[in-house]
């Protein structure tokens, strides 16, 4: 499109690898444009249908891609530069126009539109490639302005790439830390300052332009130039809410029940592993509620599984609510629950959640339309008094709900270690002793008392053995105590008096020399209001002499309730029923109430005569009881006589009787008629 002027350099241009249309008009041009695969444009803006700049905008209308050089004189330079501004790629002075500079002018801009196209489609492989993947992907420049955002970024930011380029990146991508929730490091930041990728951040939260919060993994790397410096920075990030979401879940359901879901004993345990730890900063206690529903069984069995279900839904909810937040309530599973109480101030704080938990748990629950009632028994264990650790606390709590079942259902019970197992022990001695009478499981045993001058048996004492059904024998200590708590002593100490008197009177029956029957009597036998009345009783059933019997009771029996006891005595010795003051010197050993009493005999306890032996410097007990004894008239044996050397202190500090393993151990009825034959003068060296 040139006037005849620059034909002629055209026409040298023409004899290069390109193919020159020579058109005089803009129509003409136009409609070349139209028809051939034009490459460039040279043009004078100067044409006989078109004039100046408004030449160049027409044709920028119909090829836009085309390059235009404008073609110009030197007096229209200022046009030419105003086209180069509108769109022209260049311009060309006439005046130094030639085929070379034509043909120049012509390569460059070709290659030059080779270089352009390559680098649009390369432009365009990124942006759908960028498009078509599954991350988000954000560039900015080094000042952390967006310079591009792909259509995933687009959508979980919240920005179009019109709004978002050219802002601040802080504003298009507003990152925080999922657990602290503060604004995090920017990633462009971050990358720049260790001048690399800067890895992925795992727990960020993106916050969308709509305020939509997504959980995203997110990573930056530095652009760089050709010289290695940073221009930019690239983040790439991609939502996984949904894969955090599944990771919690499954977390959750490790640890939790999934019928109430509550904590289960897993997690339990590591709470209070956790407030154990703590515990002690604070000086504060930790209790553990072991929970049992009574008879849950039942409503389970009568009303189907589905409704106990239910019910332990309905429970576990009280139970959440009878607690603070810092506490735990866990389910180990069928009707049993845990609630860890941290932070205690005292153990006795822990009553007031049971009493509580109790109440609430007592109240009614509806469940398809049953009105339903259940109680609980709790058993209260506390650090650091009963355990050190979660799994001996949850032991003992455990053993404290069993006790609190017994006790009686709906209750609570603190742990306490010596007292339990003594508790359970008793429990079981209790339980058979009560039927031991019945099963005939007890003898008696008779230890003889002999006269140290001349050594004949004066004496026998009664004394009672049991044979347990599975345990075998059990010694009086084990046993007796028991029997006096429970009151089983009462109906006891019945069939000893009897049987011992039974027995003395089949001797003197069969001619044996005559002895004095000694049986123990408790302090609750003592005071049973029909205690006289079952002495006679006995004395006449078995026609035995009441004055061969004699009833040992200890300092304490006689001591409390003075009075009365003094009424009792009274009444023995008008009888002439024999007392004997057992384990002398234990006691009281008051000299004012060994007169006030009608006593007929001191039983020196075993741990005196023992110190006869033990300690020979010191006998001033032994020695002052048998004088006190002489000096009241009364009798005074030594019992627990084990050695020869007891037996002769004995003998020269004149005490009137002994009884011992020296002479004799406690011996069945038959063993003891013998030596009542023989006698045990040998033993006693006269
Ligand atoms: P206790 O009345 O002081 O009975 C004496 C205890 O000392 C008996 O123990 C006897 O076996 C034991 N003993 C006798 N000689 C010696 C010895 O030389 N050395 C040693 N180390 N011990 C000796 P046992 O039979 O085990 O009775 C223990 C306690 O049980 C009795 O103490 C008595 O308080 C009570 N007990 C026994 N039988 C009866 C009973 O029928 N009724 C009542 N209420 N209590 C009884
Ligand atoms: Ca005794
Ligand atoms: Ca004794």
């Amino acid at each position: 499109m040139t006037p005849a002027t620059e034909s002629g350099a055209l026409a040298d241009a023409r004899g290069g690898p390109f193919d020159v249309w020579w058109v005089r008009q803009l129509s003409e041009g136009l409609e070349c444009l139209h028809s051939e695969k034009i490459c460039a444009v040279f043009v004078n803006l100067f044409l006989p249908d078109s004039r100046g700049i408004e030449t160049l905008d027409r044709l920028l209308l119909v090829v836009p891609q085309v390059p235009i050089v404008v073609v110009c004189g030197l007096d229209d330079e200022d046009m030419a530069l105003r086209s180069v501004q509108r769109g022209a790629r260049d311009y060309l002075l006439k005046g130094y126009l030639d085929g070379y500079v034509f043909s120049r002018a012509l390569h460059n801009m070709i290659e030059c539109k080779g270089l352009e196209d390559a680098l649009f489609i390369e432009k365009e492989q990124a942006r759908v490639t960028l498009d078509s993947i599954d991350e988000a992907v954000l560039s900015t420049d080094l000042s952390g302005t967006i310079t591009c955002l792909n259509l995933i970024a687009e959508s979980m930011t919240g920005w179009s790439r019109e709004d978002a380029v050219g802002r601040p990146l802080d504003e298009v991508f507003h990152v925080i830390d999922a657990t602290t929730r503060k604004t995090g490091r920017n990633s462009v930041e971050l990358a720049a300052e260790y001048n690399r990728t800067s890895g992925i951040a795992t727990n960020s939260i993106l916050i969308r332009g709509d305020g939509i919060e997504s959980c995203i993994e997110n990573s930056a790397a530095l652009v760089h130039d050709r010289e290695g410096q940073p221009t930019g920075a690239v983040i790439v990030f991609r939502d996984v809410s949904a894969a955090r979401a599944m990771t919690l879940q499954m977390a959750h359901s490790a640890q939790h029940d999934f019928l109430t879901g509550l904590p289960n004993r897993m997690l339990l345990n590591d709470r209070i592993g956790y407030a154990i730890a703590l515990a002690p900063r604070h000086r504060k206690k930790v209790a553990v509620l072991f929970l049992d529903l009574d008879g849950f069984k039942h409503i389970n069995d009568s009303l189907g599984h589905p409704v106990g279900d239910r019910l332990l839904q309905s429970i576990a909810r009280r139970l959440v609510e009878c607690v603070r937040g810092s506490d735990t309530v866990s389910r180990q599973g069928g009707d049993e629950f845990i609630v860890l109480l941290s932070e205690l101030q005292r153990s006795e704080d822990a009553a007031i959640t049971a009493r509580k938990i109790l109440h609430a748990v007592a109240a009614a629950h509806s469940i398809d339309l049953h009105d339903l009632h259940v109680t609980t028994s709790i058993g209260v264990s506390v650090y650091p008094d009963d355990g050190l650790d979660a799994e001996t606390l949850i032991k003992n709590a455990d053993t404290a709900m069993y006790q609190a079942k017994e006790n009686g259902r709906q209750g609570y019970q603190f742990f306490k270690s010596a007292m339990n197992v003594r508790a359970v022990e008793r429990q079981s001695v209790e339980e058979s002793l009560r039927r031991a009478l019945e099963r005939r499981e007890f003898t008696l045993q008779y230890q003889p008392k002999v006269n140290l001058k001349t050594g004949d048996v004066t004496g026998a004492e009664a004394l009672i053995r049991w044979t347990h059904p599975t345990r075998g024998p059990l010694s009086p200590a084990q046993f007796i105590p028991i029997a006096e708590d429970c009151g089983l002593i009462l109906p006891i100490g019945r069939w000893v008096l009897l049987e011992a008197c039974r027995q003395a009177q089949t001797w003197v029956d069969f001619g044996l020399p005559n002895v004095v029957m000694a049986v123990n009597i408790s302090a609750m036998e003592f005071r049973d209001d029909s205690f006289l009345d079952n002495v006679f009783a006995i004395l006449k059933e078995t026609g035995f002499d009441p004055g061969s019997l004699q009833l040992e009771l200890t300092e304490s029996v006689l001591m409390k309730r003075a009075d009365t006891a003094a009424a009792v005595l009274q009444k023995l010795k008008t009888m002439g029923v024999q007392v004997a003051i057992d384990d002398f010197g234990t006691g009281y050993s008051s000299l004012s109430y060994l007169r006030k009493f009608p006593i007929d005999t001191l039983k020196i306890d075993q741990s005196f005569v023992r110190q006869i032996t033990s300690a020979p410097d010191d006998t001033t007990i032994v020695t002052a009881v048998i004088s006190m004894g002489r000096a009241l008239h009364l009798r005074v044996i030594a019992e627990g006589v084990e050695t020869k050397d007891e037996l002769a202190f004995l003998q020269a500090h004149e005490c009137h009787e002994a009884q011992g393993y020296y002479f004799s151990r406690p011996v069945p009825p038959d063993e003891f008629a013998k030596l009542l034959k023989s006698g045990l003068a040998e033993l006693i060296g006269r």
